[in-house]
């Protein structure tokens, strides 16, 4: 039985796992998180990730899961609505669907899916990885080295597989410019209701206040703002302090999430980058997922380019029949590299202007953004957007309403 080490219980590391165990591997994955991590907004089933859950036979369970939702609204600072898109809109493939769940559900269904060839362990991860004549050595943190056939990076945009193997993360990452923190705010009997909106309010500086519905009695917040680098991540204060200063007087519900974050047990901040490495294979070592193609939260490809690599680098695997044949490992895993660059490379063509229009600069902008927003919605202009979506290989729903193909002037 070949052996493979997954490296980070992600939606990409968990589906690889899935599929790697159903066709007979031996699985092994180091996830660091002490759990399978919660929090993340909810993530969408059209496209690519509807085939791939399919697939898995795991459609139904997460069409059990869904949030309902009505649409998004984009808001001023005491919450009157500027725009609104509807769940409807664009035939249903507008900003916000009707079959969304959370992140934290579908890494559990896929989880949970794992049969008994795959082990996890959490709080686990690899320090060092050697090349051995018939294999790859990897030195975890908490437990003695072992040999696999394969390991694979599947650990995110920051991932420690790619700078043991490939090089620094800085060589890699192309910051896009702004930053978010997200977190699960706890509903109380005062907590103003959502209604199943997603609601957005940008306040001029670059800066984005979302809340969304997330599972009952929560909201799912989000607070968007320009900046390249962040203070540390164990520095909770700094990081906190950055947010009171960036959203001080940002208006609508702004200084309860300030206030809820800081007890939100599932507070994350990080950067939107994209990342690109020329090669995600190394020998016995390859990247998927973030680690290898990220292109960020902005793209609302993340999950999808996650699920398809995953059943593509199996898929792979299993026609070159490297558990039989380990000498085909380098033609299999340069078939996957060649299946997925395409995609990934699409993904990474964000929607002309779609930075901007997630943060406006100014006043007149926001409003401005607002105006495409609904304009969009009209019959003539939404023909015109399928086909600026169709050139950046995305569709509207892929990347955002869309109103940053006409707006770039919105972020002025
Ligand atoms: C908790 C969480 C919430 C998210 N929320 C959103 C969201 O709201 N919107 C959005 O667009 N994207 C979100 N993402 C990112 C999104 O999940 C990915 O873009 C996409 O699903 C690609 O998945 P991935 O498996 O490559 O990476 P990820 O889903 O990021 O998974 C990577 C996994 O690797 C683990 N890991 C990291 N470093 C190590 C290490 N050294 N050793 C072992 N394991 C490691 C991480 O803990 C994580 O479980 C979130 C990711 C996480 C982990």
């Amino acid at each position: 039985m070949a052996r493979v080490l997954v490296v980070g219980a992600g939606i990409a590391g968990d589906t690889l796992a899935l599929l790697l165990g159903r066709a007979g591997w031996e699985v092994t994955v180091v996830e660091i998180a002490p759990d399978l991590r919660t929090g993340g907004q909810t993530v969408d089933l059209r496209g690519d990730s509807r085939d791939v859950l399919e697939r898995l036979g795991l459609l139904d369970e997460v069409l059990g899961r869904l949030v309902p939702q009505r649409g998004a609204a984009w808001i001023d600072r005491t919450g009157r609505p500027l725009a609104t898109m509807p769940v409807e809109a664009f035939d249903g493939n507008g900003y916000v669907s009707k079959e969304e769940l959370l992140r934290e559900d579908l890494a559990r269904a896929l989880h949970d899916a794992a049969g008994p060839t795959v082990t996890h362990r959490f709080g686990e991860t690899v320090e060092e990885l050697t090349d051995t004549p018939d294999g790859v050595l990897a030195h975890f943190r908490g437990a003695p080295p072992e040999e696999f056939d394969l390991v694979v990076g599947a650990d995110g945009a920051h991932s420690r597989v790619r700078r043991l193997r490939f090089g620094p993360e800085a060589s890699f990452r192309r910051p896009l410019g702004l930053a978010h923190a997200w977190f699960t705010l706890t509903e109380t009997p005062a907590t103003p209701g959502l209604d199943g909106w997603f609601l957005t309010h940008n306040a001029p500086g670059r800066r984005s206040v979302e809340a969304r519905p997330g599972h009952p009695g929560t909201q799912e917040v989000g607070l968007t703002f320009a900046a390249v680098e962040l203070p540390p991540r164990h520095d909770r204060a700094a990081r906190f302090a950055l947010l009171d200063e960036v959203f001080a007087d940002a208006g609508w519900r702004t200084a309860e999430f300030l206030a809820a974050a800081r007890v939100a047990p599932d507070f994350a901040l990080d950067t939107f980058d994209q990342i690109q490495v020329p090669r995600w294979y190394d020998g016995r070592v390859v990247l998927l997922g973030d680690s290898a193609w990220c292109a960020s939260p902005l793209s609302g490809l993340g999950t999808a380019l996650a699920l398809r690599g995953a059943a593509e680098l199996a898929d792979a695997l299993g026609s070159a029949a490297v558990s039989e044949h380990p000498d085909r490992l380098s033609d299999a895993l340069a078939a996957f590299e060649r299946s997925m660059r395409p995609r990934t490379r699409a993904a990474q063509r964000l929607f002309p202007g779609r930075v901007r229009q997630a943060a406006p600069v100014t006043e007149r902008g926001i409003r401005v953004n607002a105006w495409i927003i609904r304009q969009l919605q009209s019959r003539p202009v939404r023909k015109a957007v399928g086909r600026v979506a169709a050139r950046h290989g995305q569709d509207p729903s892929a990347d955002g309403p869309g109103p940053a193909a006409a707006g770039r002037a919105a972020a002025r």
